[in-house]
């Protein structure tokens, strides 16, 4: 049987990253196996719409790189697959369950359920009480069909057994068993028309032919009302692997109060798409315990489901940093040419040549985690305005360091060709002659030529600034700060 497995998020105007966690290994399982991935959006929460949701959803997957074959906008042989679409097709199963037995009418309040729940002596126990409340069991086959004729409200409710064991298979879980006991008289049906979730999540599951239902360990206490379901109807459940919860550090389930949770901020916020995959497939899975590095071909190629965790993941924004600066480093210097030109434009720094502001982005990479860092952790190299910093200064700014430096300027001022090796090359024999280490030389040029204590390779940041600029940044010191 082909694989075919869906992500199903409600538009709630974001993707959370715990939803692009599930979207990407349903992705990863989809390619592993050679089957469909398809995107379903659950919209059937009316009271819950946010405009654009589903465009932000789909944007957000795009960048990602998730795709899917079968969805919304790109179609397929079983759509729509917008639930809001699919109204008929809900209205037509509930039919069918309520003629099986299985669902019933019930025209309670919110007010008579409010009351029913506060009646309970077990303050835990908010299921809904059939024998007691406004429903066809209590009221009747003829008063019933009155009230429905009467275009009364009414919602369909599952009929759930007494004292049964619902049990299923979790391929990262195990066995799974609840007893119907702990399970309420769920809403299938709205008094809006609308489908609840579980219905809708279980008839599109079937109708789209969906094998493996891959989703949060949020959804699985909904689990044994869907496999009640889809043995009332008398279909085959598909096999369920419920993936563990994200978690802050202090290991409460991850939420907005604690950072970001919208996959927009962080690709805004500079991380590079492959970087932030690779963090998220590893949220929950350890494809080999060797290295943290891999290309999302590799991991379709490694991709196991068996081997997901039924721990919590922490999502831990430091290794993520991490991530993104081993992605950084490796990026090809033009690549991060054009990104640093971007960068210099959108805040209003003068960009070099394309080589240059490339060879700059590329001496920079290691030092920053964005490449939005790089304009004004190293300002100097854009701008002939620059601070310097009073402590650099105070430390390596005398009467000694500048005699150190000033024979240096000159031959510096002889060099025919102003490259990192030629810097080098006279600043090591200098520092022989002069009997200095190269560290009490390298402070003074740092402090005159960037004004602060950190940055790349001097000689390379030299050789960058260009000849005429180093000579003229050694002029305007030594005559602002001569001693
Ligand atoms: N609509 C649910 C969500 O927002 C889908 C859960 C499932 O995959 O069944 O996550």
């Amino acid at each position: 049987m082909k694989v075919r497995v869906r992500f199903a998020p409600s538009p709630t105007g974001y993707l959370h990253v715990g939803g692009l966690r599930t979207a990407l290994y349903n992705y990863l399982f989809a390619r592993k196996h050679g089957g469909a991935m398809i995107l379903r959006i659950e919209d059937t929460d009316r009271t819950r719409l946010v405009e654009n949701a589903t465009e932000k959803l789909i944007d957000s997957l795009k960048w990602a790189g998730v795709e899917y074959d079968e969805g919304p906008h790109v179609g397929g042989d079983f759509g729509p697959y917008v639930q809001s679409e699919r109204l008929a097709i809900y209205q037509k199963y509930v039919a069918e369950l309520i003629g099986s037995g299985h669902a019933y009418y019930a025209f309670d309040t919110q007010d008579e359920i409010a009351v029913m729940r506060e009646s309970k002596t077990d303050s835990f126990d908010t299921k809904y009480d059939r024998k007691v409340m406004k429903n066809q069991f209590t009221l009747g086959a003829e008063k019933t069909q009155e009230l429905l004729d009467g275009g009364a409200e009414y919602v369909v409710r599952l009929k759930v057994p007494e004292n049964q064991e619902v049990r299923f298979q979790d391929l990262i879980r195990g066995d799974v068993s609840v007893n119907t006991n702990d399970i309420d008289d769920q809403i299938l049906l709205k008094s809006d028309g609308f489908p609840t979730y579980h219905l809708a999540n279980v008839v599109d599951d079937y109708t789209m032919s969906i094998t493996h239902v891959i989703r949060g360990e949020e959804w699985l206490p909904s689990t044994p009302k869907h496999v009640l379901l889809y043995n009332f109807f008398g279909w085959q459940t598909p096999q369920f692997a419920h993936l563990p919860l994200l978690l802050n550090h202090d290991k409460s389930k991850l939420s907005k109060r604690q950072g970001s949770v919208a996959v927009e901020d962080f690709r805004d916020k500079g991380y590079l798409r492959d970087a932030f995959v690779n963090f998220i497939a590893l949220l929950g899975w350890n494809p080999t315990a060797d290295r943290e590095i891999y290309a999302i071909e590799e991991l379709i190629d490694l991709f196991n489901l068996e081997k997901v965790n039924k721990g919590g993941a922490v999502f831990d924004t430091a290794k993520l940093d991490w991530m993104q600066q081993q992605y950084l480093k490796d990026l090809p210097a033009e690549t991060l040419g054009i990104m640093l030109e971007t960068e210099l434009s959108k805040q209003g720094f003068k960009s070099a040549d394309s080589t240059t502001t490339a060879a700059i982005a590329h001496l920079f990479r290691e030092r920053v985690i964005f490449v939005s860092e790089i304009p004004t952790f190293a300002s100097y190299m854009f701008a002939d305005e620059y601070s310097i910093d009073e402590e650099y200064l105070a430390k390596h700014w005398n009467l000694e360091t500048r005699n150190l430096v000033v024979p240096l300027i000159e031959i510096y001022s002889n060099l025919e060709s102003f490259t990192h090796d030629e810097i080098a090359a006279v600043t090591k024999d200098y520092s022989k002659t002069s009997n200095k280490k190269m560290g009490e030389i390298i402070h003074p040029l740092r402090l005159i030529l960037t004004g602060k204590p950190n940055g790349a390779g001097m000689f390379d940041t030299m050789q960058l600034i260009g000849k005429e600029r180093c000579m003229k940044r050694f002029d305007e010191f030594i005559s602002k700060y001569g001693i």
